[in-house]
């Protein structure tokens, strides 16, 4: 690639929104073959809602409030959506003692509240601690069914009750997905959420395949298996999960809600949050590429 035809193409990109961080992204951006694209805050809103709030020890202190706790310190999208949720109720501002704070990526999170350990998460969680979550199952399959995200509260090793949350894809993600699609590029859809809210949003999009219940530490040997296939993979996150996925794409796309993690694994910055300057990206760099060729 020529130096000249490499500045118009990154002059260009600012016009478009998308801050690259070297000429080499621009280059690697031309041959992409297939897009992942992260679920939660890159492709949804990521501004999430509490839809539903189920105790299954009515009477003891308030579940949402308990949860609240533990999340006051989460950075995730859940975390901020239970602590907005709480903040209305009645009894918010007696605020509890939190302590030993800790998120479990792609699990949930945990503290001790007044003295008493709290887990907020999914059933893979709960099973990873071995706490009994059968009461919850009933409740967790019918938010599921609806295509939001069950999160089980339990307390000293007991379920106690289950958050419903609700998130919304982007106005914008839909169209970006038929553009890439004929653009003649493979979409994934990959996420750590549960399998029948992914399979919601990927119809909602019409990506070609989904990828659910993936844990952080898993998402960049997705990446590898789809590169092992022959495939020239560029990732679309924004959360610190997606950092070690980022980095392990041929192109990293950071979009700008993401945290400073995914910023630095990134070679192009989304300015925008409108998902069509994923297309814009790579048809730019295409465009760039074919006036040096
Ligand atoms: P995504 O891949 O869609 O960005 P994550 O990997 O961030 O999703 O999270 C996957 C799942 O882990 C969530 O759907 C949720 O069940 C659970 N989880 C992660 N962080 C939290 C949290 N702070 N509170 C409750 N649940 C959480
Ligand atoms: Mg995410």
């Amino acid at each position: 690639a020529t130096p000249t035809a490499l500045m118009v193409g990154v002059g260009r990109a600012g016009q478009l929104g998308i801050v690259i961080k070297g000429p080499a992204a621009l280059e690697s951006s031309g041959v992409i073959d297939t897009v992942v694209l992260d679920k939660t805050g890159t492709v949804t809103t990521g501004a999430m809602t509490v839809a539903g709030v189920h105790d299954l020890v009515p009477g003891a202190d308030d579940l949402l409030g308990l949860a609240a706790a533990v999340e006051r310190h989460s950075e995730h999208p859940i975390g901020r959506a239970v602590v907005q949720a709480a903040a209305g109720l009645p009894g918010a501002g007696s605020e509890p003692v939190v302590e030993g704070f800790t998120a479990l990526g792609g699990l949930g999170a945990e503290a001790r509240v007044d003295g008493r350990p709290v887990l907020v998460g999914n059933l893979a969680l709960m099973a990873e601690r071995g706490v009994d979550a059968r009461p919850a199952h009933a409740l967790v399959d019918a938010a599921e069914d609806a295509g939001r995200t069950a999160v089980v509260v339990a307390v000293e090793g007991r379920v106690r009750g289950v958050l419903e949350l609700s998130d919304e894809v982007k106005e914008s993600a839909p169209e970006a997905v038929a553009r890439l699609r004929a653009m003649g590029l493979r979409t994934v859809l990959l996420t750590g959420d549960n399998a029948r809210a992914a399979a919601r949003v990927a119809q909602q999009l019409g990506t070609d395949e989904v990828l659910a219940e993936v844990l952080p530490t898993d998402k960049a040997s997705h990446v590898e298996r789809l590169q092992a296939q022959g495939r020239r993979v560029a990732v679309v996150g924004d959360g610190v999960n997606d950092a070690a996925a980022l980095a392990t794409a041929d192109l990293g796309l950071a979009v700008l809600s993401g945290t400073d993690i995914a910023m630095k694994s990134a070679d192009m910055i989304l300015v925008r949050s409108h998902l069509g300057v994923v297309p814009d990206a790579i048809a730019l760099a295409r465009r760039t590429l074919g006036t040096i060729r």
